[in-house]
């Protein structure tokens, strides 16, 4: 086990990280190698599993176990020696720099930095807590997926199987291919797939061509497509519509898109309108120098339309942990400039996903192959690491 150096002349500084995503992985990947001097460093986290979201989709078709997408946080954490607080932060006390957590103990900080995700939108809309599966927390997603596929076996009277995914972004895209393929494979019947969203048309933000092989696609597998529907509550059996249209549905998938969790709304601190923490490009909060936030979480002040995906997440991993350090020994930081474009790799079941890179796309097995292996060397690299801990291998 690696231990930074803590003197006695000099009180260590209390870094706090908070969440366990992509960034924040990377932190303990790098602080392993080469821990900050003189620095306590505690992760709070909710779930010492981390889920890889870009594998649901695999895990969903059938591709993948459980245990593919985890990584194990709290072995990669002790192995670095930082301690793990196995709990919800839910707010920050800027002024007396702690962080609040579920239960009511806090633990101050002399730096944090927040790494926390995203929820899904819309939840609190009726019934949709009650009747939908949404996809935020994904662990929970993928632990109550197995219940979905003994929903469909069990639905004997003859009739399809009818599923709404609600929300057409890329994680709605591909959960409505997949989730098809695997039902129909594991129960053998016909499934109905409606794909829902408010806007005009699917993944609005990506490319046309990918767009029109989505919509190709869908068509040729019985994938409904309905846009410009909102959802205005869930109930059992059915979505009601603005305009008071009941479709019916024998399971509802919750995918509408990211919002921020509550901690910095609740905690007073400069947010965007969905909630994100503002920071600047060294990924400081807009008003605190101590407060960090990257991924998902933070909505950069000179880059606001950055996407909310994963590739963000793990390019500020390198950026975060390098900041991090300056600003424990005081020096200046670094900037972060988001990349224009990135590799889009959609899995649509049946050994296929579609790509798109620099306004062009591309579709095929060979597509699939590509992503398995992406995903797959960004897992093993981690899963590595966190097994290292006991001495075996995944
Ligand atoms: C089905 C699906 C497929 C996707 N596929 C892709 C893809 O292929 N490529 C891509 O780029 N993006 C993809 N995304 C989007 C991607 O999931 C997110 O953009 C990405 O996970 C954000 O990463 P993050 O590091 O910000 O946070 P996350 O990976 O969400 O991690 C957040 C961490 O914080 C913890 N946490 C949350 N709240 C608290 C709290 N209050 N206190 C303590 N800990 C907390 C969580 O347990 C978790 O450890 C997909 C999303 C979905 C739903």
């Amino acid at each position: 086990m690696l231990h930074a150096p803590v003197t006695h002349a000099n009180p260590p500084r209390e870094l706090v990280l908070v969440g366990a995503g992509h960034a924040h992985i990377h932190i303990l990947e790098g602080f392993a190698v080469d821990p900050p001097p003189n620095t306590r460093v505690t992760l709070v986290v909710d779930t010492a599993t981390a889920v890889y979201s870009g594998m649901v989709p695999g895990f969903v078709e059938g591709r993948y176990r459980a245990r593919d997408l985890h990584i194990d946080v709290r072995s990669l954490a002790h192995r670095v020696g930082v301690r793990v607080v196995e709990t919800r932060a839910v707010g920050i006390d800027a002024a007396r720099r702690r962080i609040l957590l579920e239960g009511g103990d806090s633990i101050g900080y002399d730096l944090t930095s927040f790494n926390i995700g995203s929820t899904v939108a819309h939840l609190d809309l009726p019934g949709v807590r009650e009747h939908g599966l949404p996809t935020r927390p994904i662990g929970r997603f993928v632990q109550q997926f197995d219940e979905l596929i003994e929903r469909a076996r069990a639905h004997g009277n003859g009739t399809p199987f009818r599923v709404i995914v609600v929300g057409a972004g890329a994680g709605g895209v591909e959960l409505a291919f997949t989730i098809q393929y695997r039902l129909a494979a594991e129960t053998g019947r016909r499934i109905d797939v409606r794909l829902l969203d408010g806007a005009p048309r699917v993944m609005r933000h990506y490319p046309p061509s990918l767009i029109r092989r989505i919509t190709r696609l869908a068509a040729a597998r019985g994938i409904e497509i309905l846009c410009e529907r909102k959802v205005t509550a869930a109930e059992a059996g059915a979505v009601v519509l603005t305009d008071g249209t009941r479709l019916a549905c024998d399971a509802l998938v919750w995918v509408t898109g990211a919002v921020g969790h509550s901690v910095f709304t609740e905690s007073g601190l400069a947010t965007d309108d969905r909630g994100f923490l503002r920071v600047r490009s060294t990924l400081q909060a807009q008003r605190h120098d101590d407060i960090f936030a990257c991924g998902d979480c933070a909505t950069l002040i000179d880059y606001p339309l950055t996407p909310k995906a994963g590739v963000y997440a793990v390019r500020q991993g390198p950026l975060i942990t390098r900041n991090l350090r300056a600003a424990l020994a005081g020096q200046p930081l670094q900037r972060y400039r988001p990349q224009h474009d990135f590799l889009t790799l959609l899995n649509v079941g049946d050994g296929m996903a579609i790509g798109a890179k620099w306004g062009r796309s591309f579709q095929g097995a060979w597509v699939m192959t590509l992503k398995d292996r992406i995903d797959r060397r960004f897992m093993r690299r981690f899963q590595l690491a966190s097994a290292t801990e006991h001495g075996n291998t995944p």
